[in-house]
């Protein structure tokens, strides 16, 4: 298939928004990385199963993106094809023993949040503190305050590039901490794609619930730089420590590399402060990793997954020797 076959195709498969060379920066809550050779948008589970489809006739590797929240896309771009997935639908059921919600991947946790809250039902009100979809959420054992996917999930429904579909427990997902079967630290291409999910749900008062989805919004609001471009937390918390707390101790809160920064408000942020590309935040990362080895003999973890084409180096420089 030629390039504008690919585009016809995944067109004819129902994705939206279907372009060639698409810039990341569009797609990405940093605002940086280069272009993927194709891109498209899938509302539905059919869609994503047709880019699938367009990818194995083509011979051309495939990455979902949620909503970009947790990546740094290399500057150089992705290969293949981009499906942003947007994956809808959101239903409450009562009828199967417990209240649980069933959505599609591509839903936003803030709404399921949201929307579990205003309804009466109790146990999602974290998701509004997550940017992102749940099928990222699924992915990365997405949690804040005291909830997270690997508890609240009853199950996901996983395709392989096959259009396979399985379903998937969180037993069957072996979560730990912002950790699944699923995560790839670094991916130039998907092995998988969540296209459902269900959680638990507790019938509530919606007045008792949304007052909490209110508290953690504002808590929020008040401790972490969310206006502004970052990807949240950059690296995991080590073992009883906490990565902001050692970057701090570092002396590095507001040093900036480019146009990256580390966040005056909350040191384990990485801003994009203004023209910052994904080799600044990679360095500025690396620079960090450094300087809380050599003070505190801390090594810390990206939490935030590399995506695209990246020098292998590049990645081994940050992830270590497994990249
Ligand atoms: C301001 C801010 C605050 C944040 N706070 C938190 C927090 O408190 N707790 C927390 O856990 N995270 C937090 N994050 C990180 C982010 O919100 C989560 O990691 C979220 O789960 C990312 O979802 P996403 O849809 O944007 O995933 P993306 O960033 O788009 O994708 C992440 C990875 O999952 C893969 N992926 C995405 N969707 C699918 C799918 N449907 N099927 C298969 N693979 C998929 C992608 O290929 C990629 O490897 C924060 C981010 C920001 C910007």
């Amino acid at each position: 298939m030629n390039n504008d076959q690919v585009l016809l195709a995944l067109s004819s498969a129902g994705l939206t928004r279907v372009t060639a060379y698409e810039p990341m920066t569009r797609h990405t809550s940093w605002r940086v990385g280069g272009p993927a050779d194709f891109f498209g948008v899938a509302e539905t589970e059919n869609a994503v199963f047709g880019a699938l489809k367009v990818a194995r006739e083509a011979g051309l590797p495939w990455l979902v993106l949620g909503g970009g929240y947790n990546v740094l896309v290399s500057d150089a771009g992705i290969d293949g094809i981009v499906i942003a997935n947007r994956v809808r639908g959101l239903t409450i059921e009562e009828t199967l023993g417990e209240p649980q919600i069933h959505c599609g991947a591509g839903v936003f946790f803030a709404k399921v949040a949201q929307e579990t809250a205003r309804r009466g039902f109790t146990g999602m009100e974290w998701g509004i503190a997550i940017p992102g979809t749940v099928g990222g959420g699924v992915v990365n054992n997405a949690g804040a305050h005291w909830g997270d996917v690997a508890h609240a999930l009853i199950s996901a429904t996983v395709a392989d590039g096959d259009g396979l579909s399985r379903t998937m427990t969180s037993d069957d997902l072996a979560y730990h901490y912002r950790q699944s079967a699923l995560k790839e630290r670094s991916a130039t291409r998907s092995r998988f794609v969540v296209t459902g999910c269900r959680f638990h749900l507790e019938r509530d008062s919606p007045q008792a619930s949304l007052a909490r989805v209110d508290e953690l919004r504002a808590h929020r609001l008040r401790t972490q730089p969310v206006k502004e471009p970052s990807a949240g937390s950059t690296f995991k918390n080590p073992p009883g420590n906490h990565a902001g707390a050692l970057i701090e101790s570092g002396g590095l809160k507001g040093y900036r590399l480019g146009g990256a920064q580390i966040a005056p408000m909350h040191a384990n942020f990485i801003l994009n402060a203004g023209g910052a590309t994904a080799g600044d935040i990679l360095g500025l990362m690396r620079l960090v990793q450094e300087r809380v080895k050599d003070l505190f003999g801390v090594d810390l973890e990206p939490e935030v997954q590399f995506v695209g084409r990246w020098p292998d180096e590049a990645l081994r420089s940050v992830l270590g020797i497994a990249a």
